[in-house]
């Protein structure tokens, strides 16, 4: 029996947790450095139809319709005026079975938690050292010590257990951006909406059949090294006023006391692409590499990535990270893009801009390409 530890409990790790509890050729424990996973939040997240293929093998489509939603659309419009610029039908990449979806991401991590027994999952733990030998040695700390045949790193954009596998401090870089998270009630709109305006977006889009509605907003802002090492200042309420005060004065779109739960944090990307050489040893997740948020695909990402990973596991082949990064590299640049072209401040070059979006929004071939690539797996 393969003996495999998973280093966090976020999306990638649960979704690989689901794979092995399938098979009875594995025994795995997972390591969570938190004492508990916050499964209360409101916010949401987008699942586009390459990762719902995915969860629906280990049962996602029995999941209560209730709790899920299926947008057909992507509406883009001027943040300032809400004019609507273009549309782009994401529904055309679903099939029968598959369809692109909108969730809590509460309900999906308690999804992924349904299958699984509590006791494979330690908390409050965290990986001190590590030991390269017939086995991988695992120094926990908890104080105890561990040998596994397999060691999967998913424990996030800050992954401590990467710095400490590659023997030096790894950091994500800031993305010179912030984001407002939350809930926005009110909203009499069944597509996903997009306002895109001078130095920041928004989205909104329905978070299940319950009325109930997601508010994400990316603001771009440079922000001092001294500054960024400053936490608490970011949650704190009056830097959550003055980032939404911001859009209230950028959109015509009245937001006021419409937006609920909203808290604000900094983004962080991943710089470099690693390239691991130990057959035994896979990074997965924002800890292989964190996405820019503009293309909505570092959740769906994991899930692919945790399923190459079992299937590199199950059939010991080693060309996981190559296959993996190409696709990375893919989709970096497309989100990379997307921010690029979704903050434009330049009135004339707005202008272009949207005559460009209306033209490839209704381009099959340039969708297929953009979109269909990453979204078929
Ligand atoms: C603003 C924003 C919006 C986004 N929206 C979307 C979206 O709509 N669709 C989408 O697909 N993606 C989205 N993403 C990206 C997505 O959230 C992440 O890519 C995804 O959650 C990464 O999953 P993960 O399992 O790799 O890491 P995480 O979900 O971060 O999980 C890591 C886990 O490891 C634990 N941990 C951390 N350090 C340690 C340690 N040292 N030891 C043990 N455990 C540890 C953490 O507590 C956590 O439980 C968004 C990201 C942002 C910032």
């Amino acid at each position: 029996m393969k003996k495999i530890a998973i280093i966090g409990c976020g999306i990638s790790g649960l979704y690989l947790a689901n794979l092995l509890e399938k098979s009875l050729d594995y025994d795995y424990k997972i390591f969570e450095k938190k004492s508990d996973l916050n499964l209360s939040a409101g916010y949401g997240i987008q699942l586009s139809v390459n990762c719902v293929k995915l969860l629906n093998e280990i049962g996602f489509q029995n999941i209560s319709k209730n709790e899920i939603f299926f947008p057909k659309r992507i509406n883009f419009f001027d943040a300032k005026t809400t004019n609507k610029i273009c549309d782009i039908e994401i529904s055309k990449f679903n099939d029968e079975k598959n369809r692109y979806t909108t969730i809590k991401r509460s309900t999906l991590i308690q999804f992924l938690l349904n299958n699984l027994s509590s006791q494979r999952i330690i908390k409050n733990v965290e990986l001190k050292d590590i030991q390269y030998g017939k086995k991988i040695k695992l120094y926990l700390s908890n104080n105890e010590i561990d040998e596994f045949d397999y060691l999967v790193v998913s424990d996030g954009v800050f992954s401590k257990t990467k710095s400490i596998i590659l023997g030096k401090e790894i950091k994500p870089k800031f993305f010179n951006s912030m984001a407002l998270r939350g809930n926005i009630k009110n909203v009499n709109s069944n597509d996903i909406s997009l306002y895109l305006g001078p130095n920041f977006h928004f989205v909104i889009y329905p978070l299940n059949q319950k009325n109930e509605f997601n508010f994400i907003s990316i603001i771009r802002k440079q922000l001092s090294k001294s500054q960024i090492l400053q936490e608490k200042a970011f949650a704190s309420k009056d830097f959550v006023e003055t980032l939404t005060s911001e859009i209230y004065q950028k959109t015509s779109i009245d937001l006021k006391g419409k937006l609920e739960n909203i808290k604000s944090f900094p983004i962080y990307v991943s710089e470099k692409f690693i390239k691991y050489k130990k057959n035994n040893i896979y990074f997965v997740g924002d800890a292989l590499f964190a996405l820019p948020p503009s293309f909505a695909q570092g959740a769906s990402q994991s899930i692919e990535g945790s399923k190459e990973v079992y299937e590199a596991i199950k059939n010991g082949t080693n060309n996981y990270y190559e296959k993996r990064l190409t696709k990375l590299k893919q989709i970096n640049i497309r989100s990379k893009l997307n921010h690029f072209s979704f903050h434009l401040s330049n009135p004339l070059i707005i202008f272009l801009r949207n005559i460009v979006l209306k033209y490839l929004s209704k381009n099959n071939k340039f969708l297929e390409k953009y979109l269909g690539k990453i979204y078929r797996n």
